[in-house]
């Protein structure tokens, strides 16, 4: 692990193994931190922050170190992204794509750290002069989940960088190998020690000793709505800041007026992408009446032809599941989605046949004629499995789609530019993309409403969630 500026094994000696999920084999061996590391780590970027060389810093220079790490990954993305396919699973082409993005983060949040500015306000007192200071928080812990691991821990540590706070990286114990990498960089780059930390286990072995730590003034999750429950309330005891990215269920809806061999890639896109292991997956399709079953069957015979195999083949169009609960929850969910009335129109088994290494595949999944009140309806799978449900016109699609206890983002497919202006105005999500599905950038806010999330990354304002306030009051 990456602990003040030091390469240190836990503090009790212990490690885990890393599986590949398409061989099956124990590849990369990490650390198995517990309490006492997550001590160290955060008394740590608590020194940094305050002793250190970082709260000396002028905002330009650390914006400066900020694109220096930028400019470190750009140059070492493609070992990364095998890395990180190596861990999740996931297809090279979109690891590749991520990891080589990530360097936009650090260099437009960078740009950022020294446009942090307060204001002078005309105060309604005489002899009085005051202003607004914004000012960094301190030690934040940045939690992520396993399926977009880098990608997770740049949309936290490169707005709260800006700011000017230190942080300690937890990654999930089932893809920790890019972080490690990941902080070579950071030494490599110049940061000052205790700055970034990296520290590696099980979420309740060291995550939690982290997020309850005394010293920790936010905390960052993406992960389960269930993770981010127990982060919140333990937060509030003291009053801790979060930003919280969960689980979704989000609703991709069809009109019979969408160019419909778009919206056919845009649904297949949006739910088979990473195998279904996507926060934003479009995994309730709602498609209008009058082209149901026409629409339906065009996105079965386009699954159909998805190609399962090697995620480092750039070929492959599905790959494997990430993990063995995961695996394990998609398929007992589709028992349960049969169960209940759900009419499997493809796939609904483990996948099995040449190419497939030790690999637990799924195959591609669509369920027809759903009813919003199943569970496969309500509940997030997390993995290559549709529910396929009809709507009558847009008071029905309005009312289907926001029956959920989620709200990340939406998809709408439809030539009536006015008809996705209100559809985006009445959905309840904090993404709603129309006539596309699943893009992303550093500019523009992410974030979910209702049991999806708290708070926002991306765009400008990911700065503010890293800042305090304060007035400061002078009299002349
Ligand atoms: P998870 O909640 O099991 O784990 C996420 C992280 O939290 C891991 O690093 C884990 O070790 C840690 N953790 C677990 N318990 C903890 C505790 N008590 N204290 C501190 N840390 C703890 O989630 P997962 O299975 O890794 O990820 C899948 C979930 O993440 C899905 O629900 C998915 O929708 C969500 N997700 C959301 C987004 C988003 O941006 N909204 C992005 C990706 C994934």
């Amino acid at each position: 692990m990456y602990i003040g500026g030091q390469w240190v094994d836990a503090v009790g000696g212990e490690t885990i193994q890393t599986v590949n999920p398409y061989s099956g084999e124990a590849w990369a061996t990490i650390p198995r931190g517990r309490a006492a590391d997550a001590e160290l780590a955060v008394q740590a970027a608590h020194a940094a922050f305050t002793t250190g060389a970082w709260p000396k810093l002028t905002a330009s220079a650390r914006g400066a170190l900020m694109r220096k790490l930028g400019d470190l990954i750009a140059e070492h993305a493609e070992r990364l992204a095998r890395i990180e396919v190596a861990d999740n699973g996931k297809l090279i082409n979109e690891m590749l794509g991520q990891v080589r993005y990530l360097p936009q983060y650090f260099y437009y949040f960078g740009g950022l750290a020294d446009k942090i500015e307060g204001a002078v306000i005309p105060i309604d007192k005489a002899e009085t002069f005051n202003f607004t200071r914004h000012e960094p928080l301190g030690v934040c812990v940045a939690i992520t989940a396993w399926n977009s691991p880098l990608l997770l821990a740049a949309n936290k540590l490169a707005p709260g960088l800006a700011a000017g706070n230190t942080f300690v990286l937890k990654p999930s114990e089932y893809t920790s190998a890019s972080a490690l990498e990941f902080a070579k960089l950071v030494e490599q780059a110049g940061f000052p020690p205790g700055v970034i930390n990296v520290v590696t286990g099980l979420g309740q072995e060291v995550g939690e000793p982290l997020v309850t730590h005394a010293l920790v003034k936010k905390i960052a999750f993406t992960g389960s709505e269930f993770g981010g429950q127990r982060i919140y309330e333990s937060a509030a005891r003291d009053f801790k800041r979060v930003t919280l990215e969960l689980g979704g269920k989000s609703a991709n809806i069809v009109f019979d007026d969408a160019n419909l061999d778009n919206a056919v890639k845009g649904a297949i896109g949006g739910i088979y992408a990473a195998s279904g292991q996507t926060c934003v997956a479009g995994s309730r399709l709602l498609v209008q009446r009058t082209i149901y079953d026409q629409f339906v069957q065009r996105v079965v015979d386009f699954a159909k032809t998805a190609k399962l195999g090697d995620p480092m083949d750039t070929g492959t169009q599905v790959g494997p599941v990430t993990t063995p609960p995961q695996f394990k929850k998609i398929l007992e969910y589709i028992e349960i989605a049969k169960g209940e009335g759900g009419e499997c129109l493809l796939g609904g088994r483990q996948a099995s046949g040449p190419n497939l290494g030790a690999g637990q595949f799924v195959e591609p999944t669509i369920f027809g004629n759903v009813n919003n009140q199943m569970r496969i309806a309500r509940e997030e799978v997390f993995g290559p499995v549709l529910a396929c449900i009809p709507f009558d016109d847009e008071e029905d699609a309005v009312r289907i789609a926001n029956d959920s206890n989620y709200a990340l983002a939406a998809g709408v497919w439809t030539e009536n530019l006015r008809r996705g202006i209100v559809m985006s105005q009445r959905l309840e999500a904090g993404m709603v993309w129309v006539n596309m599905y699943r893009a992303v950038s550093y500019m523009s806010p992410f974030g979910g409403h209702k049991r999806s999330g708290v708070g926002h990354e991306n765009g400008i304002d990911a700065v503010r969630e890293y800042l305090q306030t304060k007035s400061v009051w002078i009299s002349t």
